[in-house]
């Protein structure tokens, strides 16, 4: 693998979406993009110090880490920050989702339930939003990427990670990570990855599926994807510490031995995972859009229509609702046609309110709405 491919191409202190506009679609971007990535795995695996090292800010200033007596008991928070970073006149609104206490208390099976309702309530909002008046500003607070931490110190995903996956990899695009890679040697970090890949094609779990490149796109372009594809699940480092070494200051963990730079290709996968995020972040939100959230819309509809969350509080899912494959999406053809008409009476009904109105006396006098 060539390792060269994947040296920071900015200058420390950026993330790299700035190229996002001319890197992945080459198309002006004006309104700036809005994204949500969640992180979701065993409390103490580094989830928090990857975002910021992602993101080179500190998304969690007030963290309250509980105690073991307090996590016995202790169900899933699910904590969303937003922050807004901009590069060079390119703005990015992301939300990080963290869910702590996964898989924390004695009880983990109902652990991923709260993660499961925070995603629906996402798509239940967008699809109450998109139904409604104000179609032109919704704000897209859906889930487009999902970071799935696995234990480094385990043989491969245990149970727990296997059913989370399962219940989520029709919801949201899965992004499995290898945690703490500097655990590991770099024997150990291959044999585990292999093993996860085997695991996660054994237990038919969906992660998210790397688009191929394009045959017109340049040989840089395609090794760059032949080599994120090869590097799942990413064995990632995190660090909150800049360390000096050699004169240069990195982003890494000492040990009485060395240092592990979180940003060195040869040490681990971060540049890569950052790498994959950013040049991907508009393919994820199109499979939010066109396959998670669509999934969701045809599940709610053969559902009858669901109040906000309905789906997530326990309605069975789609799959076992008696109707095929076909009347699920002649329901869902239906569905839209009916939205376009009460569109087309809303529309029309705006007109007529707004049209100018000729007063008994002559005046003409119009409406505010
Ligand atoms: P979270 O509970 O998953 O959010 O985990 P934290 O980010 O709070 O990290 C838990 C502990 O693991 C902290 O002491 C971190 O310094 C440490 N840590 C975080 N990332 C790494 C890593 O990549 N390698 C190692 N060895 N330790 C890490």
């Amino acid at each position: 693998m060539d390792a060269r491919q994947f040296v920071n191409p900015e200058q420390a202190g950026y993330v790299g979406f700035a190229n996002l506009p001319n890197q992945v679609h080459r198309k002006s971007v004006k309104k700036g993009f809005e994204f949500t990535l969640m992180v979701v795995g065993e409390s103490g695996l580094g989830k928090s110090t990857l975002v910021n090292s992602l993101f080179l800010t500190d998304l969690y200033p007030e963290r309250h880490i509980p105690l073991a007596s307090e996590k016995i008991t202790q169900t899933v928070k699910i904590d969303a920050s937003t922050v807004e970073i901009e590069e060079r006149g390119v703005k990015l609104r992301l939300t990080v989702v963290d869910t702590p206490g996964f898989g924390d208390s004695l009880n983990s099976t109902d652990c991923f339930k709260p993660v499961i309702r925070y995603i629906d309530e996402q798509f239940e909002r967008y699809l109450q939003d998109e139904s409604g008046l104000n179609r032109r500003h919704i704000i897209d607070n859906r889930v487009h990427c999902c970071f799935y931490f696995i234990n480094p110190s385990g043989h491969g995903l245990k149970p727990l990670d296997v059913a989370f996956m399962k219940a989520v990899h029709h919801k949201v695009n899965i992004v499995p990570v290898l945690a703490k890679a500097d655990t590991l040697t770099k024997l150990e970090v291959q044999n585990l990855k292999r093993r996860i890949m085997d695991q996660i094609e054994d237990y038919g779990i969906k992660i998210y599926p790397l688009p191929d490149c394009d045959s017109d796109e340049d040989e840089d372009y395609k090794e760059q994807c032949r080599q994120l594809k090869n590097a799942v699940p990413f064995a990632v480092v995190g660090a909150n510490s800049i360390i000096e070494v050699k004169g240069r200051k990195v982003r890494g963990r000492m040990y009485p031995w060395g240092v592990v730079e979180v940003e060195n290709p040869e040490h681990c996968d971060f540049i890569k995972l950052r790498t994959m995020l950013i040049t991907h972040m508009q393919d994820l939100q199109e499979v939010t859009q066109e396959t998670h959230y669509e999934n969701y819309r045809a599940e709610n509809l053969a559902n009858g229509g669901s109040p906000a969350g309905k789906a997530s509080r326990g309605a069975p899912p789609s799959q076992s609702d008696g109707l095929s494959q076909r009347e699920r999406e002649l329901l869902q053809k239906e569905d839209e046609l009916r939205k376009m008409q009460e569109k087309l009476a809303r529309m029309q009904a705006e007109m007529d309110s707004k049209r100018p109105e000729v007063q008994p006396n002559g005046n003409i006098k119009t409406h505010n709405v």
